[in-house]
């Protein structure tokens, strides 16, 4: 895949977020690398994330977010399977730009996935214990 057919799919996933959070990407630039050191990561979140910001931040150099092309396609099945895994690494790192941290996106992330699956988590009753009374 040349990097310009790449840098379309990251457009796309940019694009499919929703304006209310577009909207408030603000002083954050997007910019497509080759591939990544070690080659596992796939994007990357640099600068100073939403909450944590003051008046005075708005002279600062923009915040970056980096999309990692050959991590991608190494882990893409197929050209609808790497558009997907495109959003969920932008939808990742704009996460941390608002503020989540590794574990808070990491359980959206599991959420949203259930919810693609049109699964719900299912409760696990521990063996050995009786089923009375309503307690926890
Ligand atoms: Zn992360």
């Amino acid at each position: 895949m040349t990097a310009g057919e790449f840098d379309r799919i990251v457009e796309r996933a940019i694009a499919s977020i929703p304006w209310r959070y577009r909207r408030r990407l603000q002083n954050v630039a997007f910019v497509v690398e080759e591939d990544s050191p070690g080659g596992a990561l796939l994007g990357l979140y640099e600068g100073r994330p939403l909450p944590h910001r003051s008046v005075s931040d708005s002279f600062r150099m923009p915040d970056h977010i980096t999309i990692y092309q050959k991590p991608h396609e190494r882990l893409a099945h197929d050209a609808g399977h790497l558009e997907q895994l495109v959003r969920d690494t932008v939808w990742h790192e704009i996460a941390h730009y608002f503020g989540m941290t590794e574990a808070q996106v990491r359980g959206a992330e599991s959420r949203r996935a259930r919810k693609r699956l049109g699964q719900r988590a299912r409760a696990i009753r521990p063996p050995g214990r009786r089923p009375t009374g309503d307690g926890p």
